[in-house]
């Protein structure tokens, strides 16, 4: 695939030195998700604490867009709330259906918009990002369940 130099860069170097590899102790809200039309597979950790990612982190193997994406993610969600971090998901998803998003504030991600042009890859691109989306409605699961005992 052709991506542009400078996209090709920036996805090569968080491929290269992934940034929040590794795993998380403690109360972490836990996602495994594999994208099997590419054999990309992630585990995903994410500390909630009030309403925030305060800490993610991930684990897995695959592509290089895959990977990226995961270790932009991860940088991206930390200390946003719930609602914002669901927000960067939607305006991922957004990006990768080539339609209208809010830019991001962190520049990286922008990188993946190229991805746009070679749809095989839109699921390697989306896994980390499906991933937080779905640990974040299980962390609010977990929260009802709680307060239901209570
Ligand atoms: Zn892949």
């Amino acid at each position: 695939m052709q991506l542009d130099e400078l996209y090709r860069q920036v996805i090569m170097d968080h491929y290269k030195i992934p940034r929040n590899r590794g795993t998380l102790d403690g109360e972490a809200v836990s996602v495994q998700l594999n994208n099997p039309t590419c054999g990309d597979r992630i585990e995903l950790q994410m500390m909630i604490e009030d309403g925030k990612v305060t800490q993610a982190r991930f684990e897995g193997e695959g592509c290089s867009i895959s990977m990226s994406s995961a270790s932009m993610m991860t940088d991206a969600i930390k200390g946003k709330s719930l609602e914002d971090a669901l927000k960067l998901a939607e305006d991922f998803s957004q990006m990768m259906q080539g339609q209208e998003y809010d830019e991001f504030e962190y520049e990286d991600i922008e990188a993946l918009s190229g991805v746009t042009k070679f749809p095989a890859r839109i699921k390697c691109a989306t896994l980390a990002w499906n991933a937080m989306r779905k640990g974040i409605v299980q962390s609010k699961h977990e929260l009802d369940g709680e307060s239901e005992q209570s």
